[in-house]
């Protein structure tokens, strides 16, 4: 069995579903990378089988510039999913097909990044190599937001290079953008009685109703308001699109409803301040009370949450690292990733991230995830060309 097909079943095995712990099998990435003459400092939180770790790798001269090669090790859930036919925790061959959960999202990558780091002679590096693990970014990017305030301390004397490669599914596609994701929920305390008396209440069903209704204006102001600087990068939908994901109120037909919640999420462009169109939407929701058609009566509370935002990101055009790719992976076109990622947080510590992995995005999340052979196969050799490229030539 080759190193990384060893290394890649046993990063597959783990079971690191983001509620689960990370840390075991960050541990052993961290062994690998030690023994192969890497500092390696490790973030960690929880306890126990919960414990989970962030990991920072660092190799080479305290010289400025360098790379950042950097993925997630937590995956999403399968137990409940419907679909599998196949054990998610093994990785299988059948076909030109990969199977295995995290095969495409993104165990592999962080395998391939191991094996490029281990098998490079670490001597001849003439700018820093460092490699960035997280946790929980299936969870709204956490770990990053966790690690990046501490990001400093563990380069050490190495200057942190200012340029990451995410190895999130793109098909190989390299993208320098994405937008960020916000979501919060909105709650209405209605006031209950008997369904023959709406007079009498104030069926929080009937204000929420309202307020989707007003959140749906300004979803559609926003679709009529494109950017024109991200008309080619997000030329699906130029603008910051918004998502109604729930909502649950009212206990029985023949009740009037005494509470009604929903949650949403919105993808800001990059340049937008994450928050600012939940502060947009707070305001219209405020400035407009919403009454109940049945009594006329306003709800007795209209609770919104703090949003929870991760941020989008928008490197510059041009990085060394882009370019790198593009003359690796031959001639694309220029656009922006459909996904958020750690990116986002990077860039708050001014690390310009490039998107660009083996995995495909159709199968991110799906049953029976899988990635193309020949992507599988491809790249340790596109990683080692990149590092040669950025931190030995
Ligand atoms: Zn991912």
């Amino acid at each position: 069995m080759s190193n990384l097909v060893e290394l890649s079943t046993e990063l597959i095995a783990a079971d690191t579903v983001s509620h689960r712990g990370s840390r075991k099998a960050m541990d052993r990435l961290g062994d690998r990378l030690l023994s192969a003459g890497f500092r390696v400092e490790l973030q960690t939180w929880g306890e126990g089988e919960l414990e989970k770790a962030n990991l920072v790798a660092v190799a080479g001269p305290a010289e400025p510039d360098g790379l950042i090669l950097s993925g997630h090790l937590d995956v999403v859930p399968f137990a409940d999913q419907p679909g599998w036919t196949r054990e998610p925790l093994a990785l299988g061959f059948e076909g030109d097909r990969v199977f295995g959960r995290g095969t495409t999202d993104m165990k592999v990558f962080l395998a391939h990044c191991v094996e490029a780091a281990t098998q490079l002679d670490l001597a001849a590096l003439n700018r820093p190599l460092a490699l960035l693990f997280t946790s929980d970014e299936e969870i709204g990017c956490q770990g990053a937001a966790r690690l990046v305030p501490r990001l400093d301390g563990m380069f050490g004397d190495v200057p942190r290079p200012k340029l990451c490669w995410i190895g999130e599914p793109t098909s190989w596609e390299v993208f320098h953008a994405h937008k960020g994701v916000v979501s919060f929920e909105v709650e209405v305390l209605g006031q209950g009685g008997h369904s023959s008396v709406p007079e009498a209440g104030v069926s929080a069903i009937a204000v929420a109703a309202q307020l989707i209704a007003r959140i749906g204006e300004v979803q559609a102001e926003l679709r009529s308001e494109p950017s024109e600087a991200f008309a080619e990068i997000f030329s699906d939908a130029p603008y910051t699109t918004l998502n109604f994901g729930t909502v649950v109120g009212g206990s029985a037909l023949n009740m009037i409803a005494d509470a009604c919640t929903f949650s949403l999420s919105y993808r800001p462009l990059p340049d937008e301040e994450p928050s600012a169109l939940w502060q947009r939407i707070r305001q219209r929701l405020l400035d407009e009370p919403a009454v109940d058609w049945a009594s006329g009566r306003a709800p007795v509370e209209i609770r919104i949450s703090e949003p929870s935002a991760a941020p989008g990101l928008g490197s510059p055009l041009g990085t060394s690292l882009e370019l790198a790719l593009r003359e690796r992976l031959g001639e694309q076109r220029i656009a922006g990733a459909p996904f958020c990622t750690d990116g986002g947080q990077l860039a708050a510590a001014g690390i310009d991230s490039i998107i660009c992995g083996p995995g495909d995005l159709d199968q991110a999340h799906q049953p029976n995830e899988s990635m193309s052979r020949s992507a599988f196969e491809a790249g340790t050799a596109h990683i080692e060309a990149v590092i040669r490229k950025l931190c030995i030539e």
